[in-house]
């Protein structure tokens, strides 16, 4: 080894380029330099914690050496060996000492995150002489020979590339001569002849020796994590996540520390809060002479780090200010790892820790409490994901940590639909479906999911699926439904027989109709019911504190979709400040009202024709001249006398009146609820065949009852009319059909009836001498015209309401932008609208072409599954299509009239994406269902956070 002991001589020139840190030179803010781990370790290092002593080889050198042909930098090997031996000099160890070996790891840090992308290389140092010294140090021959082959393994395949079914098929052989299973089973003696077999195979495979020098170790090692910066996979992953290609990665290079070292050794793993409760307690668990791999193994018990009170009382307490001191540093709680080797306390790693929605909250607001957090940055801690969490059934922490120790926990999968479903597990969607039609609680288990399997989903409480990650058939179903899923528990050991109709995990067989209990949120299978608690939002009061935090930085206001008194009650509860659509079809499809529905459609084509038949002749008569009076005093006669005699006629009226009655009643109810707060009711949308019988049934009936010569009875005679007219109204696509404003054009008394009650239950409320604000909506306009001319018509009708009352009644008008072409001329529209109102729903659906209905159900999760969308345009804005034509339409309306009014009201309006979109396309307000107000009020702040921070 003549070459690396020359290295290993040669001074330190003075005048070269520095590129090599210290962990003690370093600090957080040389992310670029030295990597986020090397960062993060010089930072802990310069806080005085006990890091486990090291250095960080640069960026820089890494992007030298592969600028230089593969070469290191000048003077970098030097520096890398004068900072090693000041590790030496401070730990008292020495790499290849066989008395007292250092032994290091060399794991690769870039600037951002790349988990698993790149190499790290563990107990570098050990060769057969270090070996018997760490026999010695730690008194325990099986696990230096483990960490011995483990070493081989690792730098066989990385830094000698052999490939690692070489070394796999000897471990499986080995195990299975024993008849084992783990490889903890082995013993020291089968490790030992592993090391030799394993050398074996890297002189086979590599054609040269594994390498004894730990310096050469060393060099070849940093040589390799270089190198990996342009691994294949690596470049995949930056690709994927646009990382620039020419960063490089540091190398940093650590001393090793073991916790098995015996009992006054141990590792674990500790919050400085509780992650599941947000309580202020250290929360973890530690094992004592132990690795970190033997806690993973389930060999060993973890004890809770309270114990750690009595077997290391100065440790814990030192452990403790640690915690407290890194949370006081990062200003957050954290996931600590850490090993004690003899006695030494030394940290591993810091990071923020991953948490609860429930703990999210508490914590944000107690360390706004505390002084830790400002106000923004606790409305930045906490995700609107957790807000929709926490309003969602949750199992109770307690009820699971109980279940947990009771061995219940079966697996964990990964958790791709929050929230809590305890029922039956149920194998087949269609057994799924008729159990949870008959009100069973039933969880759906598959091996995975698909389209055929959707009825059963829906009518489940859960799904559970084996195979598939995050975008999976189940996961995307089960979001769109708001159903609980936990998808690929295979990877938590769950697998399933749905043929069979039982699964097996956690070492039990669960069959068909035993009660199971997923948590959605966490990912974990339960055998057995888990005690839920089913959140109120009034007893929130974190969220309610954070929410409130929430409305003094945002700029949009927040609304909501509600069509009862009992909605808008809700909607206000949770703080919206107003209603942005009230969809006043849906007070029609009750059941009691349907009837008087049907008779207002089955007569107003006829009775529209009649009555415009009449006010044109009243019209001609009030301009006629006087030679053609008579005559047109005629025609008025019998306009009037065929509208008196007409059936259509008397049941349109009939039927308006009273519906005018109900409705007002109705926005009386919404109105009030709302306190005077604005509320946007919009006027008739839907095609009418959604309220009259089926065209289909009634065929088969008639068709039935002339088979069965019923021709003669009432019965049929009233069947065959109605089919009569149901097919005059027959559409080949109704949604693009005659429904939105095209109905009011063509049958303005509907939206007369509508207006009136609106504007007299509005006249009710202020004669009470309460407020009222109502904002009248028309919908699906395309063209201005289509606005003018219902615009023209209901403004007389206000007026006449206003001049009856004799006193003001507030009233706007305003238009949904909902197809294109109203987006494209919104310039022109805003001349008749005083707001808008972004129908989302329906201009996603003109846009991309898709009918919703037949999109979700035929291709569109499939496109989402294929990644052909990144997501569902019906869930999240599609920003460059349909955002687009937002922008356009918010530009050109204003421009026409500078205080318009802007809304969204589609569903998007409850999507946190889209809200953000929302905010920055300089929209006034979104409205979502009242469930979404808080969501929408946290993610509207933080879209209003976001730009400020970026405007710094
Ligand atoms: C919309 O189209 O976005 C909308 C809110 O109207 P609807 O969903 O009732 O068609
Ligand atoms: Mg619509």
């Amino acid at each position: 080894m003549a070459t690396t002991t020359q290295l290993n001589t040669q001074p330190l020139s003075s005048n070269t380029h520095k590129w090599v840190y210290l962990f003690n030179e370093g600090n957080a803010k040389m992310r670029d330099l030295l990597g986020g781990k090397g960062a993060g370790l010089s930072e802990m290092t310069n806080a005085g914690l006990p890091v486990p002593p090291g250095f960080t080889i640069t960026t820089e050198a890494c992007r030298a050496y592969l600028a230089n042909g593969k070469r290191f930098p000048e003077g970098m090997w030097e520096q890398t060996l004068d900072a090693l031996h000041k590790v030496e000099a401070e730990t008292g160890k020495r790499l290849g000492d066989p008395q007292n070996p250092l032994l290091v790891s060399v794991r690769s840090g870039a600037k951002f995150s790349m988990p698993g992308m790149m190499d790290t290389i563990l107990n570098l140092g050990l060769n057969s002489d270090t070996l018997q010294g760490l026999v010695k140090l730690t008194g325990n021959e099986r696990f230096a020979y483990d960490a011995y082959r483990r070493f081989i393994q690792l730098f066989g395949r990385i830094v000698m590339g052999v490939e690692a079914k070489h070394f796999d098929s000897l471990l499986d052989k080995a195990k299975e001569e024993k008849g084992m299973k783990l490889d903890t089973d082995l013993s020291a003696e089968d490790l030992q002849k592993l090391v030799e077999q394993f050398k074996a195979v890297v002189q086979r495979e590599a054609g040269r020796p594994f390498p004894d020098d730990p310096y050469e170790q060393l060099r070849l090692a940093i040589e390799a994590v270089f190198g990996s910066w342009n691994s294949p996979r690596a470049f995949a992953y930056r690709n994927a996540q646009d990382i620039p290609h020419d960063l490089g990665t540091a190398v940093n290079v650590v001393m090793m520390v073991f916790g098995n070292m015996g009992n006054d050794s141990g590792t674990g793993v500790a919050f400085t809060r509780n992650p599941a409760s947000g309580e202020r307690e250290m929360y973890g668990e530690f094992v004592v002479n132990a690795e970190g791999e033997d806690v993973v193994a389930g060999i060993r018990t973890p004890q809770k780090i309270s114990q750690l009170q009595e077997t290391m009382p100065e440790v814990y307490s030192r452990f403790g200010e640690i915690g407290q001191r890194l949370e006081n540093h990062y200003r957050d709680m954290q996931d600590m790892e850490f090993t004690v080797e003899r006695g030494k306390l030394y940290m591993l790693q810091t990071r923020s820790g991953k948490r609860t929605a429930a703990a999210a909250v508490k914590m944000a607001v107690e360390m706004e409490g505390e002084g830790l957090i400002s106000k923004e940055e606790a409305l930045q801690r906490v995700e609107p994901g957790h807000v929709v969490q926490l309003l969602l059934p949750r199992y109770d922490e307690g009820a699971k940590e109980q279940a947990r120790n009771e061995g219940r926990l079966l697996a964990k999968g990964l958790n791709a639909a929050p929230g809590a479903a305890t029922g039956r597990a149920i194998f087949t969607a269609d057994k799924a479906a008729e159990l949870g039609r008959n009100g069973e609680a039933v969880v759906l288990v598959r091996e995975e999911t698909n389209p055929e399997d959707v009825h059963g989903m829906i009518a489940a409480k859960g799904v559970l699926t084996a195979r598939g990650g995050a975008t999976s058939h189940a996961a995307v179903v089960a979001r769109q439904f708001g159903k609980v899923c936990v998808a690929g528990a295979e990877n938590g050991g769950l697998h399933v027989d749905d043929e069979a109709g039982y699964f097996t995990a956690g070492g039990r067989t669960v069959h068909e109709g035993e009660v199971i209990s997923i948590d959605g949120t966490t990912g974990e299978v339960f055998l057995g019911p888990i005690a839920l608690i089913e959140p109120k939002f009034e007893e929130e009061h974190d969220l309610i504190t954070l929410l409130g935090w929430a409305d003094e930085v945002r700029r949009l206001g927040v609304w909501a979709n509600a069509d009862y008194p009992r909605d808008a009650s809700k909607a206000v509860a949770f703080g919206a400040e107003g209603i942005g659509l009230c969809r006043t079809e849906h007070m029609f499809f009750e059941e009691e009202r349907l009837p008087l529905v049907r008779r207002m459609i089955l007569s107003a084509a006829e009775g529209t024709r009649l009555l415009e038949a009449l006010s044109a002749a009243r019209e001609e008569l009030e301009g006629v001249e006087e030679g053609r009076r008579a005559q047109a005093e005629e025609a008025l006669q019998k306009a009037q006398e065929a509208a008196d005699n007409s059936q259509a006629v008397q049941d349109y009226r009939d039927a308006l009146a009273q519906l005018g009655e109900i409705q007002q009643g109705d926005f009386y109810g919404v109105l009030k609820a709302m306190e005077g707060k604005p509320t946007v009711i919009r006027l008739l949308d839907p095609p009418l065949h959604e309220f009259l019988p089926s065209h289909d049934e009634l065929l088969v009936q008639t068709t039935e009852m002339r088979a069965r010569g019923e021709t003669e009875s009432e019965e049929y005679r009233r069947k065959a009319q109605l089919l009569e007219i149901v097919s005059g109204m027959r559409e080949q696509n109704p949604m693009l059909g005659l429904r939105g404003c095209r109905l009011g054009i063509l049958y303005p008394a509907i939206n007369e009836m509508q207006v009136r009650a609106i504007l007299q239950a509005s006249l009710q409320l202020l004669n009470e001498g309460l407020e009222s604000h109502p904002e009248i909506m028309i919908p699906l306009v395309g063209h201005v015209n289509e606005l003018k001319v219902v615009r023209d018509i209901l403004e007389d009708v206000a007026r006449e309401v206003v001049e009856e009352a004799g006193r003001e009644v507030p009233y706007k008008f305003g238009t949904m932008i909902e197809v294109p072409r109203a987006a494209l001329t919104a310039g022109q529209i805003a001349e008749y609208a005083e707001f808008f109102s972004y129908g989302t729903n329906d201009l996603t659906q003109t846009t991309y072409g898709y009918s919703r209905d037949d999109a979700e159900g035929k291709f569109l999760l499939q496109y989402v599954e294929r990644g052909v969308l990144p997501e569902n345009p019906f869930q999240v804005l599609d920003r460059e299509g349909v955002g687009r034509l937002v922008k356009i339409g918010v530009d050109e309306g204003r421009k026409t009239r500078p205080d318009l009014k802007i809304g969204i009201c589609g569903e998007h309006g409850g999507d946190p994406s889209s809200i953000q979109f929302c905010h920055q396309a300089g929209l006034d307000y979104v409205s979502c269902s009242p469930y979404r107000v808080p969501v929408a009020r946290l993610a509207a702040a933080q879209a209003a956070l976001a730009e400020v921070e970026k405007d710094k």
